[in-house]
């Protein structure tokens, strides 16, 4: 099929072929084979791929609605619209996570309020969220760090105490459940990412899941230019050629490229999860030994964590290279690392809009300036979980203090 050489696409950033890339996608002939029916089908964009997409999320997840979108990022902007997010409003969001959490509020010109997180599982602290709710708090952006959920329980009650909304994150969270609940049935929105490198993928991608028919219908209509009835619905035998803006949307569904792709990662979604789970536990096995690093959290009682992320954290006392040269180590050894993440209140931005500097969140910064990623996706192999631990050994011991 493609003649393109995989290996350098894919680790580009590297010169050997052995290099074992951050993330990659678990993508084989099923998922090639769902593309090529819907290339050949005739019908390419959001159609009945991306319904029966949105269908089989929905039950997934256990929620009652699913609306398609091209992106996390799109699927919070649609929820913030929905529950009519105004400039004069604050939304509650970590500042431990991706740009995407806070951007969505600032396209309404409202505020982020940023918040703090607990040290141990780097998810946001309910009793800073306590502490930022004023009477302009609109709703909540809690993140699933990692894929460890967030004590959402609490946050709800937190919530329907102050009469706030829950918009979930939930990039790092599928499939993931606490309290046998499964996220995507708990608050009023959970967001979901279908981005390359996320737990399953359509490249790009997003879900918006949500038990509350006018919302998911709001989601659904402003997704596609606030118009009021789906264009495919339009362009099919049964549609008509006429449609009615109700308001100035966005450009926001998901193809059926795309959507064919996800029905086939959504199958194999819990095999790929246990299968990061395994990489986990051999990780934790391996490096429960050094004490020049703690492991990520993984109290896992009444958790099924999705473990998007590895998230090992330095004891900088016990070594004698920085948490940078660590990871610069790890590239020249063959293994790509990243960081999660630069706290948002450490960027240009944040500091110019609200005068933060990197001492405002101590957790957070504290955290960050430890936190090293380590490559955990399905499609590794054996030997590539065997190269990583050892090379992630060696050079902890050999720069050991
Ligand atoms: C990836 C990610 C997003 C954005 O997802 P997109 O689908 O790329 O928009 C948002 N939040 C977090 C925490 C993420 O990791």
């Amino acid at each position: 099929m493609s003649t393109f050489p995989k290996s350098k696409l894919l680790s580009s950033s590297a010169d050997s072929p052995d290099f074992i890339p951050f993330a990659l996608p678990d993508i084989n002939s099923d998922e090639e084979e769902a593309v090529i029916e819907v290339l050949r089908s005739g019908w390419i964009t959001t159609g009945h791929k991306a319904k029966e997409f949105e269908n089989k999320f929905a039950e997934a997840v256990g929620a009652k609605f699913a609306v398609a979108v091209n992106s996390a990022t799109a699927a919070m902007h649609l929820a913030l619209e929905a529950i009519g997010l105004a400039d004069d409003d604050e939304v509650i969001v970590p500042t431990y996570t991706f740009a995407a959490t806070a951007e969505v509020v600032r396209y309404f010109g409202a505020r982020p309020v940023l918040v703090d997180i607990d040290s141990d599982t780097f998810n946001i602290s309910l009793s800073e969220i306590e502490k930022a709710v004023t009477p302009k708090t609109k709703a909540i952006i809690p993140v699933h760090i990692a894929g460890y959920p967030v004590k959402i329980e609490e946050i709800n009650d937190l919530a329907s105490r102050h009469g706030i909304h829950v918009i979930e994150d939930a990039a790092h969270a599928f499939p993931c459940e606490i309290n046998n609940k499964k996220i995507g049935s708990i608050s009023d929105f959970t967001c979901f990412s279908f981005y390359a490198n996320k737990t399953i993928t359509t490249a790009e991608g997003g879900m918006i899941c949500t038990d509350n028919p006018e919302w998911a219908d709001r989601c659904r209509i402003m997704s596609l230019h606030g118009i009021s009835k789906d264009a495919w619905k339009r362009f099919s035998s049964q549609g008509s050629w006429k449609y009615n803006i109700i308001a100035p949307g966005f450009k926001y569904n998901l193809t059926d490229i795309a959507a064919a792709l996800g029905i086939v990662q959504l199958d194999k979604a819990e095999q790929m999860r246990s299968r990061r789970e395994y990489i986990a536990s051999e990780y934790n096995k391996a490096f429960s030994s050094l004490d020049s690093v703690t492991l990520p959290y993984s109290d896992c009682k009444n958790v099924k964590h999705a473990w998007q992320l590895y998230m090992l954290r330095i004891v900088p006392e016990k070594l004698r290279l920085s948490r940078d040269q660590i990871i610069e180590e790890l590239r020249k050894a063959g293994v790509g690392c990243s960081v999660h993440y630069i706290p948002l209140h450490c960027h240009k931005y944040y500091q110019d809009k609200y005068g933060f500097n990197d001492n405002n969140f101590p957790n957070a910064y504290a955290e960050y300036k430890k936190e090293i990623s380590l490559p955990i996706y399905s499609s590794m192999k054996n030997s590539d979980i065997m190269s990583v631990i050892e090379k992630v050994q060696n050079i902890l011991l050999s720069n050991a203090l």
